[in-house]
């Protein structure tokens, strides 16, 4: 075992939600470390920013996100499509398309510009005690034995950091499937969102990003053998009424949705993004919840160590509306059925 080096807080996991609690703790103050075990990091995700993920990030980083890390559209407006029919309905809303995994390493870069120590090729291997926390973590040198303060778990969705705090809580999950198409066929510019009771109780959806397509549906309460079976009956659909199929599938990815009532953490160690569950299960949409839930950390963490209280105790308060707002989704995705979904459109529809 290597030697130690102490910082005030260890944030687990670079993607945004991490990326985001390093840097406002930075931002506030503290000596903070960044670990993330993959060099290059590339998760599953549709790469879309909402609004709200904009507005997250605006509160702690300056300047625009460079033009590099967009997709070709950068911008796509949203078109639900009924379940039914095949009619659509398209709102004057419009997300941002990026390239994920170019995002998440322009956020970890302009985390070590502002005093973060991003440690890469670091993998949280056991947290080994929480009051004081202590971790082990396996880099290229060997193994490293980290004394902090503070603990923020943002290792996403499979979080270890979650798993040894709460070894025998159960984290339900919905399986996410994405492949990645050349296709044939007349498609315009938006991101499409199919809402069908006999594909999936979420939806499924279509990403037109850099020449290629992305077909992505995921599914509550199935495993994931049932995925390839959803994936080819919505291709079915999509060849049907609307005359769109893939040429070939270049690349397939696997992963899961947070589906699950969030855990913020235990003592000085914090869960945030999908390593807490903070995930809307009504869209799939995390990476706003991941900043946000994120900023509310390092909040909690500045005042915790002003009031000398556990972290989380704040923590929990900070995020109490947020849980409730997820929660509250999350139920009504699991009542929804296709009368209901074609009530939504139509409101969209004279709404917007
Ligand atoms: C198929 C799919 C499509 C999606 N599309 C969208 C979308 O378009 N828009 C949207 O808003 N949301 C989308 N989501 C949800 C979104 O991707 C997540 O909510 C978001 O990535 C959560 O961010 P995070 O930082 O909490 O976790 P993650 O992005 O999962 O990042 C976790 C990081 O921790 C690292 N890590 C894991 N274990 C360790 C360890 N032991 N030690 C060190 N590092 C570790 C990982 O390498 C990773 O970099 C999608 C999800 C899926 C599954």
């Amino acid at each position: 075992m290597h030697g130690k080096l102490d910082f005030d807080v260890a944030v687990v996991g670079g993607g945004p939600s991490g990326a985001i609690a390093a840097l406002k703790c930075s931002l506030l103050g503290f000596k903070v470390a960044l670990l993330e075990k993959t060099p290059f990091q590339s998760k599953p995700c549709g790469g879309l920013l909402t609004q709200k993920s904009l507005q997250a990030l605006n509160k702690v980083v300056d300047g625009e996100i460079p033009e590099s890390v967009f997709s070709r559209p950068s911008t796509l407006k949203v078109c639900y499509v009924y379940p039914n029919e095949g009619k659509s309905c398209i709102v004057n809303y419009e997300v941002l398309n990026v390239k994920r995994d170019l995002f998440d390493s322009w956020l970890r870069e302009y985390d070590s510009k502002r005093g973060v120590k991003v440690l890469r090729n670091a993998e949280l291997i056991k947290l080994t005690n929480t009051q004081p926390v202590r971790i082990i973590v396996k880099n290229y040198r060997g193994h490293l034995s980290l004394n902090v303060k503070y603990l923020v778990g943002a290792d996403g969705v499979y979080s270890k950091v979650r798993r040894q705090l709460f070894p025998t809580v159960h984290f339900e999950t919905a399986p996410a499937i994405q492949e990645y198409w050349k296709w044939k066929g007349n498609l315009k510019n938006y991101f499409y969102i199919f809402f069908k009771r006999e594909l999936t109780r979420a939806y499924a959806y279509l990403i037109p990003k850099d020449g290629i397509l992305i077909a992505g549906i995921w599914t509550p309460r199935e495993n994931f053998k049932m995925l390839k079976a959803r994936m080819a009956l919505f291709k079915k659909l999509l060849k049907e009424k609307l005359s769109i199929e893939p040429n070939s599938v270049l690349k397939r990815e696997i992963w899961a949705i947070p589906y699950q009532h969030a855990l913020e953490g235990l003592g000085n160690v914090i869960l945030v993004g999908d390593a807490g569950g903070f995930c809307n299960t009504l869209t799939g949409e995390g990476i706003s919840y991941a900043m946000e839930s994120a900023l509310a950390a390092g909040e909690s963490i500045w005042e915790a160590s002003n009031k000398d209280c556990e972290a989380v105790q704040v923590y929990r308060e900070k995020v109490k509306e947020i849980v409730a707002f997820l929660w509250e989704k999350r139920e009504t995705a699991t009542s929804l059925n296709d009368e209901d979904c074609k009530s939504f459109v139509e409101f969209l529809e004279k709404a917007y």
